[in-house]
C-alpha cells in the first residue's frame, strides 16, 4: 500500500477572489511591518545556529506538554529565533525554552507577559486558550499569533457547531442528532441503533466521547454528561451519532484560510493497553505516515473534506488560520470526519514535525500573514514513531515524583510532557511523562528505533505499550 507521504503534491487554494487576498495582505502587513522594523540585526550565536546573521526574534509558546516540546524543538532550528518562552511549559523543556509560570488559560497574563517581554510572535498550541480568544487578545495589542481566533476555534470547542457545519456544507461525517434535554436524549437512546456514540458538546480533555456498545452504556453516557454534569457546561448539549467503522487517520494541515497544505498523515494509539484494549488515553504512541492513507484517499480528502471545510469556515465568516486537524475514519463509503481539532494533535506532532524539512516558523508566519501559497512546506519521505512512556496506572491513578534519566544520545529524540526540574533533577509529574521517537527511512526501522531508544530512558513506575506501530506494519504487509 503506497501511503501519501510528503504533502507537497497536495496543496490547494480557496483563492479565487483577488480582493480577498489583497485585504488580507494589507492587514497582516500593517501588523508585521511595525514589528519587523523593531527587530535588531543579530549575529547568530555560534553554539546553536549556523546562520551568520538573522533577526533577534522572541517567541512564546502557550501550552505545556509533549506537543509543545516538539514545536519548540522545531522552532529552535530557525536561526532568527534567539529566545523561546514556554507558558507554562514543563521541567523537561529546560535547555530548549525558558519556562514561565503562567497557565495556558490565563489569557490576560499571557498578553501582559508578551507585551512586557518584547515577544515578536506567539504560538498558541493548546485548545483552551484558543477557544478563550488568546489569538484575538494578542492581535489586539499588535502581537501576531499562530492559531485560529476564538470564532474559528469553535470548530473544535463545540461539536454541535462542527457537526452542523459539516451538514450544512455537505462534508462527509456520521449522521447525528443534537439534544439539550436529558429526557429526550434518553428516549432517543431507547430506539436508536446500537452501537452508538455519545459526545459532550464542549471540550472535555478527550473524555467526553463514549462509544457505547450497549444501550445501557449509551444511557449512562447521557446521564453522566447531562444529569451528573461530569463535564460541566461542556455537557449541557450532546451529540448522539452513528457508529462508524474503519481505520482511523489523523491529518494535520497548515492553512491561512485560503491555501491548505496537509502534513504527513499519522496513526494514533488511544487505548492504554496493548492490542487496543483498556481505557482511552490522551494517546500512547503514534506513527507517521499512516499506511491506510493512500495518495488516492488523500486526494479524495482534499476535494471532499479539507478544502470544503476551509471554504465553509470562510462562508460562515470564521476564516481559519493555523493548524487544522482532521480526525478521519476511512469507512467503506469513503473517508468521514470524526472530529476537527483547531491545533496540533498530541502525540501526532511528535512524529509529524520531525519529518518536516522546511522551516516551521516561516510556515507559521505564512499562515498568519496569508502567504501560504508562496511558502515551501516539504516533508521527508521517511517515517517516524513515538512511544509514550507513562506512569503505571495512567489514565486512572498513578504515582509521580520518580527521577527520570536518559542517555545523552537520545535526549533530542525525547519530548517531555509531564516532568518537573528541581535542583538539577528531572522527575515525573504526570500520567503521560514523555514520548520517545525515532525517524528512519521506513516505518519498520522507525518503530524498531523508537523501541531501542526507549531502552535508554528510565524512571520509576514507567509503563509503555509494546505494540505501537504493529497495526500499521501489518497494514503495510497487506
Ligand atoms: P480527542 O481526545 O481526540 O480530542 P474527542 O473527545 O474530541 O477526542 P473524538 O475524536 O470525537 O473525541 O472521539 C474519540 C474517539 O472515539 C475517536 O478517535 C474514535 O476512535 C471514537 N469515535 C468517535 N466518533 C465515532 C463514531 N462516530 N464511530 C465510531 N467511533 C467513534
Amino acid at each position: 500500500m503506497g501511503a501519501a507521504g510528503g504533502s507537497n503534491k497536495l496543496r490547494q487554494s480557496a483563492e479565487t477572489d483577488s480582493r480577498w487576498r489583497q485585504t488580507d495582505t494589507v492587514r497582516s502587513d500593517s501588523v508585521q511591518s511595525q514589528q519587523i522594523n523593531t527587530y535588531r540585526a543579530y549575529a547568530a550565536d555560534a553554539h546553536q545556529y549556523s546562520c551568520d546573521q538573522g533577526e533577534d526574534m522572541k517567541i512564546m509558546v502557550v501550552g505545556g506538554g509533549g506537543r509543545e516540546h516538539a514545536i519548540i524543538r522545531s522552532l529552535k532550528k530557525n536561526p532568527e529565533i534567539t529566545e523561546i518562552y514556554a507558558l507554562p511549559g514543563n521541567g523537561g523543556m529546560t535547555g530548549d525554552a525558558v519556562t514561565v509560570d503562567i497557565g495556558a488559560k490565563d489569557i490576560g497574563a499571557q498578553v501582559r507577559f508578551a507585551q512586557g517581554n518584547g515577544i515578536d510572535y506567539a504560538v498558541i498550541a493548546q485548545d483552551d486558550p484558543l477557544a478563550l480568544g488568546a489569538v484575538d487578545a494578542l492581535r489586539e495589542v499588535g502581537i501576531p499569533a499562530f492559531g485560529p481566533d476564538a470564532k474559528a476555534a469553535e470548530i473544535e470547542s463545540s461539536k454541535v457547531f462542527s457537526k452542523n457545519l459539516m451538514k450544512k456544507y455537505g462534508i462527509p461525517t456520521a449522521q447525528y442528532e443534537i439534544f439539550e434535554d436529558a429526557g429526550e436524549a434518553l428516549e432517543y437512546v431507547k430506539t436508536c441503533r446500537i452501537p452508538i456514540v455519545v459526545k459532550a458538546d464542549g471540550l472535555a480533555l478527550g473524555k467526553g466521547v463514549t462509544v457505547a456498545m450497549t444501550r445501557a452504556e449509551a444511557e449512562n453516557a447521557v446521564r453522566f454528561a447531562m444529569e451528573d454534569r461530569v463535564f460541566g457546561a461542556s455537557g449541557e448539549r450532546i451529540v448522539i451519532e452513528e457508529y462508524l467503522e474503519g481505520p482511523e487517520v489523523s491529518v494535520l494541515s497548515f492553512t491561512d484560510g485560503k491555501t491548505l497544505v496537509p502534513m504527513v498523515s499519522s496513526m494514533d494509539h488511544k487505548r492504554a493497553k496493548d492490542g487496543d484494549l483498556g481505557p482511552n488515553t490522551g494517546g500512547m504512541g503514534t506513527v507517521a505516515p499512516n499506511p491506510y492513507y493512500t495518495e488516492e484517499i488523500a486526494q479524495e480528502c482534499m476535494d471532499r473534506i479539507f478544502m470544503p471545510t476551509v471554504e465553509a469556515m470562510n462562508a460562515e465568516g470564521r476564516p481559519f488560520k493555523g493548524c487544522l486537524y482532521f480526525g478521519l475514519m476511512l469507512t467503506k463509503d469513503g473517508p468521514k470526519v470524526i472530529e476537527y481539532n483547531c491545533r496540533f494533535g498530541d502525540p501526532e506532532t511528535q512524529v509529524v514535525l520531525p519529518l518536516l524539512k522546511s522551516d516551521l516558523f516561516t510556515i507559521m508566519k505564512a499562515t498568519t500573514e496569508g502567504t501560504l501559497d508562496r511558502t515551501e512546506v516539504v516533508f521527508s519521505d521517511g517515517a517516524a514513531c513515538c512511544v509514550v512512556m507513562a506512569s503505571e496506572g495512567y489514565p486512572v491513578a498513578y504515582e509521580k515524583g520518580y527521577e527520570i534519566s536518559m542517555d545523552d544520545d537520545v535526549r533530542e529524540l525525547v519530548y517531555v510532557a509531564g516532568a518537573r526540574y528541581d535542583d538539577g533533577v528531572l522527575s515525573t509529574s504526570g500520567g503521560r511523562v514523555l514520548g520517545v521517537t525515532a525517524v528512519a527511512q521506513d516505518l519498520r526501522s522507525a518503530v524498531a528505533g523508537a523501541y531501542e531508544n526507549v531502552k535508554k530512558v528510565s524512571f520509576g513506575n514507567a509503563y509503555f505499550r509494546k505494540d505501537i506501530g504493529a497495526r500499521a506494519l501489518k497494514a503495510l504487509e497487506g
